[in-house]
């Protein structure tokens, strides 16, 4: 037998049905043999209610630092009040890069209408719209940025696609919306498509966000594993969750460099706690992700296995009670008890669990240096709050081509991204929040193509003078974007009708 050794983890037992569910977790994780040491931290309404925004001790930090991985239970994050989630503050700041959530059907023991579901969707954790960089701009407008990086993606592909070596799956389905969002969504599939190489022994595809989850609410069972940016995988976790019927079974993992965090995906549920009703497998479930994690694959196959055999003798909580298949209606501790009792029994019915063991994933503990880049700034363009002169384009179209002075020339202005000036539709509906996008003065840039060439250079006093003509003439310009030509190519999107 190897040599286990006893890591130290960090535990959090949360507020409303928490404590009895990380009770139950640990009584399990203690008669399973499990090598672990335990260090509690406080979070939660708790921590909330004494200041804390982020819900957790300026203290719990070290020790979350020094043990590297937390089993968390949930929390109630009260309304309002400026209160941040933990959850997005605990991704963020210990860099837990990957969300892994299988989701899998236990038919007919736990109804679903696809008994063969068994997917695992891996979702980027850190980037996309929940940098949670907002801001209000106009009366009218607020932006809220989309933030999308070369190494976020790798770090979240790669690890996609050794999960599925790991774990002995076939197939790995990127979804984007790279249709719409050509630069930040296409580098996420352009990343996929990149790594896909190096992984012939995997099937890969792709599909629009859209009908993928169309899919995932009719079809799932054609899916394996699936890599998504941050709001996607959001989504999308939660109808797999669903559809797979057993939203209440199901663990979560959020996987990084350093650290890592393991709880079950639903809530605190204030209505059931304290009264022996809430059903612990969430969180079994995600400590047998944390055994995997730790290098105790078959202590975490014996309790999964055991939860699979308490499944299917028809012991029960109430939330998954049904008719045909509960034997024994029974409370959080009873059921913990029997899964005790079926320790080192495997499912009959139901496919036993089996952690392929043999495979390391393979992570690169540190990110190649970036390829170095040409870049050319050869425009900007300008975001003004205008609401005069009945928000006519041709008025404000007047006022900047006179301000383009002798750098620049205005190329178009849009409002909302489509196309407003020169030559907009009557029709469009514009606010007050207006893109002005002026380009050097010599470039030729042609509508619809992607390689520029013959630009001139502009730099970065040429904006600078440009924003005072615009200020001269009384405008409210509330942000700039440059535009840049990256290895000859255009680097920023088009507006619509450009
Ligand atoms: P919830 O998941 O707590 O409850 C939804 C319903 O499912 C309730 O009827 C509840 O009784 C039931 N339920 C949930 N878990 C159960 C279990 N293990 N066994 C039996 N029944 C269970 O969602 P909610 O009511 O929307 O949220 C309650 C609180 O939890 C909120 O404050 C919310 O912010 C918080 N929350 C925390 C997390 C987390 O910490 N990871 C996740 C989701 C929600």
């Amino acid at each position: 037998m190897p040599q286990v050794t006893s890591p130290v983890i960090t535990i959090a037992r949360g507020d409303g049905i928490g404590g009895e569910i990380m009770d139950a977790t640990m009584q399990i994780l203690k008669a399973a043999g499990a090598q672990l040491h335990y260090e509690e931290i406080q979070i939660g309404e708790g921590v909330y209610r004494q200041g804390v925004l982020s819900g957790i001790a300026p203290e719990a930090w070290d020790i979350l630092r020094q043990n590297r991985v937390f089993l968390k239970s949930p929390i109630t994050t009260p309304q309002g009040g400026g209160y941040k989630s933990l959850n997005v503050t605990m991704r963020k700041a210990m860099g837990l890069y990957a969300n892994v959530r299988p989701c899998k059907a236990y038919t007919p023991f736990v109804s679903s209408h696809f008994p063969k579901m068994d997917l695992v969707i891996i979702r980027e954790n850190e980037e996309d719209l929940y940098a949670g960089i907002e801001h209000q701009q106009t009366a009218e407008v607020i932006q809220c940025l989309k933030l999308v990086s070369r190494p976020g993606c790798e770090r979240v592909v790669r690890y996609a696609f050794e999960y599925a070596r790991a774990y002995g799956r076939c197939k790995v389905t990127c979804m984007t919306k790279d249709n719409i969002m050509k630069l930040t969504d296409g580098l996420f599939r352009q990343v996929f498509n990149e790594i896909a190489q190096e992984y012939p022994d995997l099937e890969t595809e792709h599909y629009i966000i859209d009908i993928g989850s169309a899919l995932i609410a009719e079809r799932p069972e054609q899916f394996d594993v699936i890599v998504t940016l941050n709001l996607y995988g959001d989504i999308i976790s939660d109808i797999a969750a669903q559809v797979c019927g057993s939203v209440g079974l199901c663990g979560s993992a959020n996987i990084g460099p350093d650290f890592a965090m393991f709880e079950a995906i639903h809530g605190s549920a204030p209505d059931i706690a304290g009264k022996d009703l809430a059903n612990p497998s969430g969180l079994i479930q995600a400590a047998c992700m944390m055994l995997v994690h730790l290098g105790q694959p078959a202590v975490a196959e014996k309790i999964a296995n055991a939860l699979l055999k308490t499944l299917e003798d028809g012991i029960h909580t109430a939330d998954i009670y049904s008719e045909s298949f509960t034997k024994q209606r029974v409370g959080t501790q009873a059921f913990t008890q029997a899964v005790i009792a079926r320790l080192g029994q495997p499912p009959a019915q139901l496919p036993p669990v089996f952690y392929h063991t043999e495979n390391k994933m393979r992570l690169p503990s540190v990110l190649p240096p970036a390829t170095p880049i040409t870049k050319r700034l050869v425009g900007v363009d300008v975001f003004l709050d205008w609401n005069k002169e009945q928000r006519n384009p041709n008025s404000l179209g007047a006022a900047m081509e006179a301000a383009a002075g002798p750098e620049f020339k205005l190329k178009m202005i849009t409002n909302r991204g489509v196309k407003v000036y020169p030559d907009g539709f009557p029709e469009t509906f514009c606010t007050d929040h207006w893109r002005c996008r002026f380009v050097g003065i010599n470039s030729n840039i042609a509508p619809g193509q992607d390689g520029l060439s013959h630009v001139e250079p502009i730099g970065h006093s040429n904006i600078v003078s440009l924003l005072t003509r615009i200020q001269t003439q009384d405008f409210d310009f509330i942000k700039t974007e440059n535009l840049y030509e990256i290895n000859g190519k255009r680097a920023y999107s088009l507006g619509q009708g450009e």
